[in-house]
């Protein structure tokens, strides 16, 4: 199972790394998409600038501005033929004239922007005038705004060359003596990429998100659903474990009697039952201790609470302790003697679990300190051992039903892994809290905080 878990982590980190590098690969590509677009439309908006800064800059035959605009084109010439007498009147200071044949053409006036263009294009190359970069400014300006984009820019003329710089924002000029570049440099272009690219970027951080989170997340729970699964496998362990060994005194002692005669020995007879008892009072107590825990898990038995003098109730609580061969167990009152509204059950019960617990888990001499303390808002209960501690990583487990410590000698140790949990709900029942500190080799302090 955690093999599998293990295959299915993987292959979810490389999913999660594999969704991760695609969206940066493919915010990276919109990013770039969407910069070689701005270049290209403000390249257009320049050349289409100066295309309207030759026409405005150049002299146009007026026929081109009638409201039916024309051109009039040479067909041919005639240099030996005089001009005829109705023009040669109009061109007295002409030393020497001739015929010509031409035509006037109407220029449709769709057409008229490419044959203004044309013929700009024509004047400008012919007269070749240095271009005015204060006007061309203002006309890429405003071409730049038609296209929304209103950053600050310069304009620069690279004079002897032809070839546009690569990724730049330049168009060549053809009609300069000298080949020219104009070059536009746009400041703060990243800020209005960053503008237009900032909504998919952001969709694709939050998929990013969602993704990874919902795979991590499936992970969790899996990994939650193997360790309830290794619990409750280890539950069922241990419950065999343990019900084998009082069902085995029960059988050996029915056998004894029912068999080999123990019933004509009143003595013996005696001896087994008061066994059997004992046996039974314990199986009895865990049926209990396992039913209480959900009644006040689903707050079905309540706290009984009484005016009680917890030095007494803990002192006589510690006396079956008394003559634990094993270790002592000392305590120490805080509270001077004081009555406090408690539920006395309760409280025997937690200090039973827990004292029972530090002897289950000693580790050579044993020397346990029960302790109260008063608080601001209460008072509380230390439960001190010099037992064999818990490791940091079994720390946060320690409350959760059926949860034991895998250790080599765990099935010496009896327990159903039920003690602290059933501790645990108890404090809450009290709306108290409880926190352990402990080190491995040092011991444990298990403290409960209850309220007043
Ligand atoms: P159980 O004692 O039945 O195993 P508990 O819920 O009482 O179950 O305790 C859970 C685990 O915490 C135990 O298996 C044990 O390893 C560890 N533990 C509890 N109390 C102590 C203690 N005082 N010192 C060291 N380990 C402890």
């Amino acid at each position: 199972m955690q093999k599998r878990f293990s295959f299915v982590f993987v292959l979810s980190v490389i999913t999660a790394a594999g969704i991760f590098i695609f969206q940066v690969y493919w915010v990276y590509n919109t990013f770039k998409v969407g910069k070689d677009n701005f270049i290209r439309t403000a390249s257009n908006a320049l050349a289409k600038s100066i295309d309207t800064y030759e026409v405005q800059q150049s002299q146009l035959p007026s026929s081109l501005k009638y409201k039916d605009p024309s051109l009039s084109v040479f067909m041919r010439t005639y240099p030996d033929r005089p001009a005829p007498d109705s023009i040669l009147s109009m061109m007295k200071g002409a030393k020497k004239t001739f015929a010509v044949d031409y035509k006037s053409m109407v220029v449709n006036p769709n057409d008229l922007p490419m044959v203004k263009l044309m013929m700009a294009h024509l004047l400008s190359q012919q007269l070749s005038l240095p271009i005015k970069v204060d006007k061309l400014t203002a006309i890429f300006r405003s071409e730049l705004a038609k296209n929304n984009i209103n950053l600050p820019f310069t304009l620069r003329m690279l004079t002897n060359q032809t070839k546009v710089p690569s990724g730049q924002i330049a168009v060549p000029v053809s009609f300069l003596k000298s080949p020219t570049v104009v070059v536009a440099v746009l400041d703060d272009t990243w800020k209005l990429l960053l503008a237009q690219n900032l909504a998919p970027a952001m969709i694709s951080f939050i998929l990013i998100i969602l993704s990874a989170g919902s795979l991590f997340y499936m992970g969790y729970v899996i990994k939650k659903q193997i360790e309830l699964d290794d619990i409750k496998n280890a539950f069922i362990n241990n419950i065999t474990h343990e019900l084998r060994t009082p069902v085995s005194i029960l059988k050996t002692s029915n056998e004894a009697l029912t068999n080999f005669g123990a019933l004509q020995d009143p003595e013996r007879a005696d001896r087994y039952l008061q066994i059997n008892s004992v046996v039974l009072d314990k199986l009895d107590a865990d049926i209990e201790r396992i039913l209480e825990i959900t009644q006040y898990e689903h707050g079905v038995k309540l706290p009984r609470y009484e005016v009680l003098n917890v030095k007494d109730l803990i002192e006589e609580t510690l006396q079956i302790f008394a003559l634990n061969e094993h270790g002592v167990v000392r305590f120490e009152d805080g509270l001077n003697d004081q009555d406090v509204n408690i539920d006395g059950h309760i409280i025997r019960t937690i200090v039973f679990n827990l004292v029972d617990n530090a002897l289950k888990y000693a580790n050579g001499e044993v020397m346990i300190v029960v302790k109260t303390v008063a608080t601001d808002k209460g008072w509380k209960l230390l439960v001190i051992d010099n037992g064999k501690g818990i490791n940091k990583a079994d720390l946060p487990f320690i409350f959760d039903k059926f949860y034991r410590i895998q250790q080599e000698n765990i099935h010496d140790i009896k327990g159903y892994g039920l003690g602290l949990s059933y501790v645990k709900q108890l404090v809450k029942s009290l709306n108290g809290t409880i926190a352990v500190e402990s080190k491995i080799g040092k011991g444990s302090t298990f403290t409960i905080n209850l309220p007043l």
